[in-house]
């Protein structure tokens, strides 16, 4: 009998806090696991909110128990699964009823997905979620791609599950098929490139000025009352403070330096360079993880080089100053680079994503959530700006910031610490804002080896240098 709204399917860590978030919002909602044994587990455990549980331990039980049309969230891993769970949806839904992918998608799969779906008579959604397992239960930012028609079918409990800014709800429609998806994949992007920023800066205050993990906490809580404030810096000083239970050192000390990934600070990484975008700060971060998991070979670099001496001399307020405006300054280019991939994407796919709206929706209940994402929104809504570091009150922001940035970059590369991040953030910056470069030399060389022309500063049309091919 049919008697739920809505329909989910992976009970995992998002998918079992999304579904509490809905039911919280008054929404009876199916629910089922491949590993069935959950379900039964999902709903025992569901407290006050059982009774709008009603677990499915078969597709077609789910098909069954949801009123048509009926709106089934998939939050299983990304890549095949979600391929074979929409090959057994196919065969138990209807037309008209409402296919929601809600995981970390590569939005070359959602359009893919949305084209192999065209003609079924179903409809499908690719949503992106952001924060983590608290934001799926209590609020996330939510990012949808898909038809308007469809987000208006599922517009009402999408508003109610996200989190809110102000009572606005972090939840929007921002365009076709893999719009949103491809959204949270640069929402990512940034993210990569926020926690390495941090990380490069927590480096010089360890082992620059050799400060332990609790000296280094209330840096990063001061700093989270100024122009830094964001959710990131927060959980960085807390995560600094807190004790190993076990041997009573600061837990970050006993942490390995090895960091993973799922994909889509990659696919940031390669949409960016498909697109023919600088992301460099992301790119970097991404890059850096990945060095970070080759730990052997590190240990042995460092055995053949020798270790860095890594010691800064200078005065520690003075470089506490310059260390939080070069995090703003890095912060500022990388979100630049960020919102420039997606406004080539939205330019190249015709999706007329609002980035005002991007920025808006990621203020509050996702993982790169801060007061920031107002002044981009403002930024972006008083007029078209071909970057964010273009629009005038950025001007103001990053010309009194990146000189310390500058500073940072310059302490870092004479102290032997790597700050990879921040280093790109600074040079895309000065790249960006040199009215003459240095590429009239790349395309003298390219003339010279491959004939390929060049243009002059004085005249119209393709030109040859005075030199004879040579190789
Ligand atoms: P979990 O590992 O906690 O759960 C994965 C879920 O996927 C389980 O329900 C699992 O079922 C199901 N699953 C795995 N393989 C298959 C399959 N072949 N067929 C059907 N179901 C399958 O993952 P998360 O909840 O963390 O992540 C879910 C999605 O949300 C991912 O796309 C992830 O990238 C995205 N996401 C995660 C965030 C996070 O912070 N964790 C944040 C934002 C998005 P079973 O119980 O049978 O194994």
């Amino acid at each position: 009998m049919a008697q739920a709204e809505i329909g989910l399917i992976g009970l995992g860590t998002m998918g079992s806090n999304l579904a509490l978030n809905i039911a919280e919002k008054g929404h009876t909602i199916a629910v089922f696991n491949r590993t069935v044994s959950r379900v039964d587990e999902f709903k025992a455990n569901a407290g006050a909110l059982t009774d709008r549980i009603v677990p499915c331990h078969s597709l077609d039980e789910l098909a069954a128990t949801i009123r048509p049309p009926r709106p089934t969230i998939l939050m299983v891993v990304a890549g095949q699964a979600v391929d074979d769970q929409i090959a057994n949806l196919r065969q138990v839904l209807s037309p008209n009823d409402i296919i929601i992918d809600a995981g970390n998608a590569d939005f070359n799969d959602t359009r893919r997905r949305f084209a192999e779906l065209a003609g079924t008579g179903l409809t499908f959604i690719g949503m992106g979620v952001s924060g983590g397992e608290e934001g799926a239960r209590h609020g996330p930012s939510i990012m949808v791609g898909g038809t308007q028609e469809s987000w208006h079918r599922v517009e009402d409990v999408i508003l109610a599950i996200s989190a809110k800014y102000n009572g606005e709800p972090c939840a929007a429609w921002l365009g076709p098929d893999g719009a949103g998806h491809f959204v949270k994949t640069i929402h990512n992007g940034i993210e990569y490139a926020d926690m390495q920023m941090i990380a490069e800066v927590y480096g010089l205050l360890r082992d620059g000025l050799g400060m332990s993990a609790k000296e280094i906490a209330p840096v990063f809580s001061k700093w989270n009352d100024g122009r830094l404030n964001s959710y990131l810096i927060e959980i960085t000083a807390k995560v600094l403070e807190a004790d190993d239970p076990a041997t009573g050192n600061p837990v970050v000390d006993i942490i390995l330096d090895r960091a993973g990934q799922k994909g889509t600070g990659k696919w940031s990484a390669i949409e960016a360079q498909k697109l023919g975008v600088p992301a460099t700060a992301i790119e970097a971060a991404v890059a850096a993880r990945v060095i970070s998991s080759m730990k052997t070979e590190r240990e042995a670099a460092q055995a053949a080089y020798g270790r860095t001496s890594g010691n800064i001399r200078i005065d520690r307020d003075r470089l506490f100053h310059d260390l939080e405006l070069a995090l703003f300054a890095g912060k500022i280019a990388a979100y630049a680079q960020g919102f420039a991939v997606m406004d080539a994407a939205s330019k190249a796919f015709d999706w007329n994503v609002p980035l005002p709206t991007v920025s808006r929706i990621w203020r509050a209940g996702c993982i790169i959530r801060s007061q920031f994402l107002g002044t981009i929104a403002d930024a972006f809504s008083s007029g078209s700006v071909a970057n964010l570091l273009m629009a005038p009150a950025f001007v103001q922001m990053m010309g009194e910031a990146h000189p310390s940035l500058r500073k940072v970059v310059s302490i870092a590369a004479e102290a032997g610490l790597p700050v990879p991040a921040l280093s790109a953030a600074l040079a895309y910056f000065d790249g960006y804002r040199q009215g003459r470069g240095t590429s009239n030399l790349i395309q003298a060389q390219r003339d010279f080896f491959g004939a390929h022309g060049f243009e002059r500063i004085d005249q119209p049309g393709a030109h040859h240098g005075p030199w004879s091919y040579s190789a």
